[in-house]
C-alpha cells in the first residue's frame, strides 16, 4: 500500500518534497495557506530577480551604451511596467508549480496547516491522518527592537517589491545578501542608497577579498556603506525618515524617504502545533538531523523554518532528503557543496570554504587568483572588473572552496560544488578542457595562478 504524506507549506521546499514523494510513489497532499511557490516565488528569489534584470540593462544601456557602440536617446525605466512584468512573471511560476503538482496527482487543499498529532494535520477544520508530516513553513522578515521601526515608510523586502514608485533616498539596514541586492538594484535605477551593518564588514559569510570588491563596485556606483554601525532609531518628520546611527566614531543623522530593514528572518512555526507534540525546538526551530527528521517519529521539518541555510536550493534539496528517506532510502542531507549566489552588480557567488575559514580549519592553504581583466569573455562583455579565486589544500591539492565576483558568477558556481562533490583537485580542474570563449575559462586558470602558472597572466 502506498503511504500518505502531508507537506505542510508549499514553498520550494514543500513542494519539491511532495513531487519527490510522488516520484517514488507517495499518496501526498500539499496544505498551503497562501500561495504555491512559497517566499521564493512570491516575494523572494523569483520578483528580485526581476527587478535586479530591469536594473542592469537600465544601467548597461545608460553608462556603458556608448562603449559598445550603442546609443540610446533618453533612456528612461517605467516602474510600474517593471512590477508588471515582475508580476506575470511569478504568476507564470507559480501557475507551473500549480500545473506540476496537478500532473503528479498530488491534492492541494489552501488552508492553514496545524499538527494535532504526530500522525494527523487539521486543515480547513478536517482531520488528514498521515504516515508522515513534513513542515515546510518558511520564514519571515524579522523586525529587530529599534525605535521607530513601525513608522510608515519602514518597509522590508515584501514592501520593497511593491513600492508605488521609486523613492529618492532610501537607506537599508542590513548588509547581508538581501540588503546589498537591493541596493544594487535601487542604486541602478538612480536612488541614493546608504547601508548601514552592524558587523565591521558587509557579506560577513562571503569570503572577505570578493566581499570587498564587490564594495568597493556598489560604492562607485554611488552606494554609502556605514559598517560596525549601530542604526539607533528612527523619527518621522514632513513625510521623511530621521534616522540615528552611531558607527563608534561618530553619530550620524541621514534624512531618507525609506528605511528597508533587511537584518534577518525567523522561522514560521507559531501555532503550528509542534511543541504540543513533543517536537524538540531550539531557538524557535524544530531540531532536526541529518536526515530531516525531528524529535518525533515521522515528523520531518525542512527549509527556512528549520535550516540554519535560508536559501531556496537548501530548501528544495532539504525536501527531496526528507521524501527519499521517508519512502525507505536512507539519505543524509551534504552541506558542503550547497553555494551561494548574489545578484548584485557584479553578481557574487561562492561555494566550500573561504580563505579564511580554510585556514581556522587548519589547512595549509593555497589559493590561485584570476583577474576577469585577463579573460576574453569579460572583456567582449565589457565586465572585467571581478576575480575568481579558488582555494585549495596543499597535502592532496583538493579544491575547498570556489570565490567569484563578477561576470556570470551565479551560473557558473556550479563547477564548484560538483569539484567539492567529486573531491577534486586543481590538476582535475585544469585537465577538463574548458569552451573558449567563456567566462568559465577563467576558472581553470585560476586554479593554474595557484602554482603561478596561468596562461593568460605574465610571469611572476
Ligand atoms: C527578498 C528575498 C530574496 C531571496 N532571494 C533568494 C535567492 O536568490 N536564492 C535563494 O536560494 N534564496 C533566496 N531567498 C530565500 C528563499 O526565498 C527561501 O530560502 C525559500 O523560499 C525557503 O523555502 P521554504 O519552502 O522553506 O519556505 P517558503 O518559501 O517561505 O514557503 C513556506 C510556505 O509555507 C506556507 N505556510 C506557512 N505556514 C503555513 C501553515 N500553517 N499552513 C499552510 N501553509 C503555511 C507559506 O504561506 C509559504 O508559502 C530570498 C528571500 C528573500 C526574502
Amino acid at each position: 500500500m502506498s503511504k500518505k504524506i502531508v507537506v505542510i507549506g508549499g514553498g520550494p521546499g514543500g513542494y519539491v518534497a511532495a513531487i519527490q514523494a510522488a516520484h517514488l510513489g507517495a499518496s501526498v497532499t500539499v496544505i498551503e495557506k497562501n500561495k504555491l511557490g512559497g517566499t521564493c516565488l512570491n516575494a523572494g528569489c523569483i520578483p528580485t530577480k526581476v527587478l535586479l534584470h530591469s536594473a542592469e540593462l537600465y544601467s548597461a544601456i545608460k553608462n556603458e551604451g556608448p562603449e559598445i557602440g550603442i546609443f540610446a536617446d533618453n533612456i528612461r525605466f517605467d516602474w510600474q511596467a517593471i512590477l508588471n512584468r515582475k508580476t506575470a512573471v511569478v504568476s507564470q511560476l507559480v501557475d507551473g508549480v500549480e500545473g506540476l503538482l496537478r500532473s503528479h496527482g498530488i491534492e492541494k487543499i489552501v488552508a492553514e496547516g496545524r499538527v494535532v498529532a504526530p500522525n494527523i494535520v487539521e486543515a480547513d477544520g478536517e482531520k488528514i491522518e498521515a504516515d508522515a508530516i513534513i513542515i515546510a513553513t518558511g520564514s519571515e522578515p524579522a523586525m529587530p527592537p529599534i525605535p521607530g521601526l513601525d513608522l510608515e515608510g519602514v518597509i522590508t523586502s515584501d514592501g520593497a517589491l511593491s513600492l508605488d514608485s521609486l523613492p529618492k533616498r532610501v537607506a537599508i539596514a542590513g548588509g547581508g545578501v538581501i540588503g546589498v541586492e537591493f541596493a544594487s538594484v535601487f542604486a541602478s535605477f538612480g536612488v541614493a542608497v546608504t547601508v548601514v551593518e552592524m558587523l565591521p564588514r558587509i557579506l560577513p559569510n562571503v569570503d572577505a577579498e570578493i566581499a570587498a570588491i564587490l564594495r568597493a563596485s556598489l560604492e562607485a556606483k554611488g552606494v554609502v556603506f556605514h559598517t560596525a554601525a549601530k542604526l539607533n532609531g528612527v523619527a518621522q518628520s514632513d513625510g521623511e525618515l530621521k534616522l540615528n546611527i552611531s558607527d563608534g566614531r561618530e553619530e550620524i543623522d541621514l534624512t531618507v524617504d525609506k528605511l528597508l530593514v533587511a537584518t534577518g528572518r525567523r522561522p514560521c512555526v507559531k501555532g503550528l502545533g509542534l511543541e504540543e507534540i513533543g517536537v524538540e525546538m531550539a531557538r524557535g526551530r524544530p531540531v532536526v538531523n541529518g536526515r530531516l527528521e525531528t524529535s518525533v517519529r515521522r515528523v520531518y521539518a525542512i527549509g527556512d523554518c528549520a535550516s540554519k541555510i535560508m536559501l531556496a536550493h537548501v530548501a528544495s534539496r532539504e525536501g527531496e532528503v526528507a521524501a527519499e528517506n521517508i519512502m525507505g532510502r536512507d539519505v543524509v542531507m551534504d552541506y558542503k557543496t550547497v553555494p551561494s549566489a548574489i545578484y548584485t552588480s557584479p553578481a557574487v557567488s561562492s561555494v566550500g570554504l573561504s580563505e579564511e575559514d580554510a585556514r581556522d580549519a587548519g589547512y595549509r592553504v593555497r589559493v590561485g587568483r584570476f583577474p576577469l581583466m585577463a579573460n576574453g569573455k569579460s572583456l567582449i562583455a565589457g565586465d572585467m572588473n571581478g576575480l575568481i579565486k579558488i582555494v585549495s589544500e596543499e597535502k592532496y591539492d583538493e579544491v575547498l572552496g570556489l570565490h567569484i565576483v563578477g561576470g556570470p558568477a551565479t551560473d557558473m558556481i556550479g563547477e564548484g560544488g560538483l569539484a567539492l562533490r567529486l573531491e577534486a583537485t586543481l590538476d582535475e580542474i585544469v585537465t577538463t578542457v574548458h569552451a573558449h570563449p567563456t567566462v568559465q575559462e577563467a576558472v581553470a586558470e585560476a586554479a593554474l595562478a595557484t602554482f603561478g602558472k596561468a596562461i593568460h597572466l605574465p610571469k611572476r
